[in-house]
């Protein structure tokens, strides 16, 4: 199987560490083998190595290489889907997932601060309306975070306020929350990479995993080698085929950035001077952040399967420009794509496949929060803490039986059905 480098992303170009881990050979053996390694499989992996297990990454291409390398960097608080979990879980239910909304954001901060990561951590984000009915969700969200002493700052911004804060008329106003935040993600997984391997974890590149032999003993085999396991995490997220019993669960939705030359100092003065995350609240959303070297990173889902950057470019310059048609002599400079995981029913899919071979996938969008989150649980289930492993397991995933064949025709008709409720 072919395997393959980053993508030509602002992150790749910009990263301040190059990982070169050599691929599986031979026979192996770990408490845990993690599938993947992107936040999902470094943060359970580092979970795991802190607690003291033996554990093995073994990853397709490179650290990062997924979605965890090429986000939009924006640490959003939420987990999709938790209404309906909450709902699942009954009385307790909103209180329970009010805890864990935001438990990502801490692992992050603790992380950064405990492995002293330089991924250019910042925090300060706007929820942008283009709607009435935005604003009253956000005017719910606010209220529902003074209600339990939320201990970071949160405002309303009136329609001035929001083009005083962020330089455009295109928002009729916004929801500022000082507790999400963005960060370059691909800084921020390599070295969670490294502080796993500092531990005694091992990580292997370059090496696609091809099949999973189910047992008390776990075979994870990939062309030249294998890793026999006592447990097994699949975390390959939206780039995975692997188990017949989690296809058609999932779609993979894409999204793509551009990033623009760095700008003048008196045009971010201007455009973003408190240097914020920004994210509307549409499914086919547009969101968008300054990167440390003051370039406007700007994101947005569409209706394209490939990674031509030129087409990408084409497709999200002129939605950058109709938010700051000040940038227009600005030059492109990066663009690139990547796949999300966005589970049929919502509800991120933490489940087995067998006894000791489990998953974890299916984040829509807030992985950066929850993909920390999610590690955390999945070292808790295989400790044998299942408590918030079986908040999430007992929902069963909703099947599209061949969704993973028909994705992109599906997928275009979901957007399709997802941009008319947008304008509604
Ligand atoms: C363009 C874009 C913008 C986004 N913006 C945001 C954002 O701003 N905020 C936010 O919270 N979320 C965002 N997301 C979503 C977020 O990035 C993901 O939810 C998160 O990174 C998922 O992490 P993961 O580790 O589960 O999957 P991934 O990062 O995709 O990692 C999966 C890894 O598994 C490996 N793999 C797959 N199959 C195999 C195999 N057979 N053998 C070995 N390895 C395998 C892959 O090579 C890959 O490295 C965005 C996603 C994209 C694509």
């Amino acid at each position: 199987m072919k395997t393959q480098v980053h993508t030509g992303s602002y992150y790749a170009a910009t990263v301040n560490d190059v990982t070169d881990f050599a691929p599986l050979v031979g026979a192996q053996t770990a408490d845990v083998c993690v599938i993947g390694a992107g936040f999902t499989g470094i943060s359970t992996a580092l979970h795991l190595a802190e607690r003291g297990y033996d554990v093995h990454v073994v990853e397709a291409n490179k650290i990062g290489w997924g979605a965890s390398g090429r986000n939009g960097g924006q640490i959003i608080g939420g987990i999709s889907g938790e209404k309906k979990i909450a709902d699942h879980i009954g009385a307790d239910g909103r209180e329970i997932i009010r805890d864990l909304r935001w438990a990502g954001h801490e692992i992050i901060r603790e992380r950064v601060e405990k492995y002293a990561i330089q991924c250019d951590l910042k925090f300060g984000y706007l929820d942008v309306a283009i709607k009435r009915r935005h604003l009253r969700q956000f005017e719910a969200d606010y209220h529902e975070l003074q209600s339990y002493d939320f201990p970071h700052e949160i405002r309303m911004l009136s329609r001035d306020e929001t083009r005083e804060t962020i330089g455009t008329d295109a928002y009729i106003g916004a929801l500022l929350n000082m507790g999400n935040g963005h960060l370059h993600p691909l800084k921020m997984c390599v070295a969670e990479a490294r502080a796993a391997v500092s531990l005694g974890a091992r990580i292997y590149e370059q090496s696609p995993v091809l099949n999973i032999e189910h047992g008390a003993k776990a075979k994870v085999l990939t062309e030249q080698g294998h890793v026999s396991a006592d447990a097994v995490v699949i975390a390959g997220n939206a780039y995975h085929a692997l188990e017949r019993k989690l296809r058609g669960i999932m779609f993979p939705v894409n999204s793509f950035i551009i990033a623009t030359e760095p700008l003048r100092e008196e045009v971010v003065a201007t455009i973003n001077p408190r240097d914020l995350a920004v994210c509307d609240p549409n499914f086919v959303l547009e969101y968008f952040r300054l990167s440390a070297d003051k370039r406007l990173l700007f994101g947005g889902r569409c209706n394209y399967f490939g990674s031509d950057p030129q087409i990408i470019r084409k497709n999200l310059r002129p939605r950058m420009l109709k938010i700051y048609p000040q940038l227009a002599s600005v030059a492109i400079d990066y663009a690139w794509g990547g796949s999300i995981g966005v589970p049929i029913n919502r509800v991120p899919l933490l489940g087995r496949v067998s006894p000791n071979v489990f998953y974890c996938q299916g984040y829509s969008g807030h992985g950066v929060n929850v993909t920390h989150l999610a590690g955390r649980i999945m070292a808790d289930a295989i400790g044998g803490t299942l408590e918030q492993f079986d908040l999430f397991a007992n929902i069963r995933p909703v099947t599209v039986p061949g969704a993973h064949m028909l994705s992109k025709p599906m997928v275009a008709l979901g957007i399709l059905y997802y941009q008319i409720r947008d304008r509604l």
